[in-house]
């Protein structure tokens, strides 16, 4: 592995520590409480945080803010959607589209003679079905056909809107239905459909971007359901920069996170060892005779295995915090803790492996997990071990590369002591 230092064989042998027989602190219990809530937490966090913003924000909102919300719309979802075009987010740059379209129809276009009531009303139809589109439908690019049509989709509608409103001709009944609060008619059923749909892609997908467009969703629907003075400005806005922030939360992704395994990578193990205190303790992880998964399965199912480690050590308790190092190669980083406390949390994650029998998908295999796996005819099990290191920060050792240098030299004594092993540094 590049940049990291080798261990060397003449090092001392470090030897197996027995494990202590240890309560955990007070810290460390709530430290792995919070760590239980945590996916909750960054699952809810952005759009409980943004309703917040808006019910707070809303005493504040005055007349005078109307100029200034308007231009933070357009700044908000232009530069959002030029952000979105660099990641080749094509979806995203259609969904900031919508949201400026629903600040359009329901303030700029809307005419004396047309109610803003009316134009808001076909957003209301529009949001619900449009931006769940968006999120649920592939990235195809916007330059080929489907991007096309896409587009197609996001413009048309809100373009047909306004054009009935600039005309003056006769409103469709469609865009009529009547809207005040207390009312609970077709636009409500499909907004709390389409808000639905939003949140069961979040909780499928786990993604940033799916629980933004939810919240923008309902705050975009509040907006034109709120109607007159600044506030609808007010929501609309939270709710552009609610998806702002997710495809900057979709560029840390992609810059921090592992690819395959989708957990954090080399790049966030690094700067998370820069801001390091005084005392932790460095783990490296070897998958054990790892090639062999390879040369006898196929590159594929070396790729599931390191899936399983990697969902295996990311539910490490005590406070670690789990890397793809690079290959088949892992990092448990344990801030504020000694060798001996982090052992036993190393050992969990050890036997946790150990102990669940990885199931080959073979091309045979089907999607579906059978009913009753152990019976179902091409299960082929095999077993998946890992060797561990660990070594804490010393006066001696103070930089995180001799540290983990001192990791690795451990992790080699695993090995050498047969595999499915963790060794701490002396
Ligand atoms: P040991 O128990 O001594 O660690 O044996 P090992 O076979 O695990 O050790 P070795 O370092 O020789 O093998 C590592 C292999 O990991 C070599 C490489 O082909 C494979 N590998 C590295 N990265 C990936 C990856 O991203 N996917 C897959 N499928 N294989 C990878
Ligand atoms: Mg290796
Ligand atoms: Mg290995």
């Amino acid at each position: 592995m590049s940049g990291r230092p080798k261990p060397t064989k003449s090092a001392t042998k470090p030897e197996p520590v027995p494990q202590p027989p240890e309560r955990p602190s007070f810290a460390v219990a709530l430290g792995a409480r919070l760590a239980s809530v945590r996916p909750l937490f960054r699952l809810v966090g952005l759009p409980l945080a943004a309703i917040l913003v808006v019910l707070v924000g809303r005493r504040f909102v005055g007349a005078d803010w109307q100029t200034g919300l308007a231009i933070s719309i357009w700044a908000l979802t232009l530069a959002g959607a030029a952000m979105a075009w660099r990641f080749r987010l094509s979806n995203t740059v259609l969904i900031f589209l919508v949201l400026l379209a629903a600040h359009l129809l329901s303030g700029p276009l809307a005419r004396p003679t047309v109610t803003v009531g009316t134009l808001g009303l076909g957003l209301l139809w529009l949001l619900p079905v449009i931006l769940p589109l968006l999120v649920a439908l592939p990235e195809r690019g916007l330059l080929g056909k489907s991007g096309f049509l896409r587009l197609l989709l996001v413009v048309l509608p809100p373009l047909s809107i306004a054009a009935h409103a600039v005309s003056g001709a006769p409103t469709p009944r469609w865009m009529m239905v009547q809207i005040s609060p207390g009312v609970w008619g077709g636009p409500a059923v499909l907004g709390v459909l389409g808000a639905g749909v939003l949140a069961y892609l979040a909780w499928r997908r786990r993604g940033a971007m799916e629980v933004a467009v939810l919240a923008a969703l309902v705050l975009s629907i509040w907006s034109i359901w709120l109607n007159r003075g600044p506030e609808p400005l007010w929501f609309l806005t939270v709710s552009a920069a609610v998806v702002v922030v997710a495809v900057v939360q979709n560029g840390y992704r992609v810059a921090f996170h592992d690819e395959l395994t989708g957990i954090p990578g080399r790049r966030a193990l690094k700067s998370l060892l820069a801001t390091m205190g005084n005392r932790y303790v460095i783990a490296m992880l070897d998958v054990d005779h790892f090639k062999k998964f390879n040369d006898t399965y196929g590159h594929d199912v070396g790729d599931q295995v390191l899936c399983r480690v990697a969902r295996v050590i990311e539910g490490v308790t005590g406070g670690g915090q789990a890397f793809r190092y690079g290959g088949e190669e892992f990092t448990i980083v344990f801030p504020n803790r000694t060798p001996a406390q982090a052992l036993p949390h190393l050992e969990k994650v050890r036997e946790a492996l150990a102990a669940t029998p990885f199931v080959v998908r073979g091309p045979d295999r089907p999607e579906e997990k059978p009913e009753n796996p152990q019976t179902a005819d091409n299960r082929q099990e095999v077993r998946i071990t890992m060797s561990i290191g660990a070594a804490e920060r010393r006066s001696d050792r103070s930089d995180w590369e001799a540290i983990m240098k001192a990791a690795d030299e451990a992790l080699y004594a695993s090995k050498q002591a047969g595999r499915n092993k963790v060794t701490l540094a002396t």
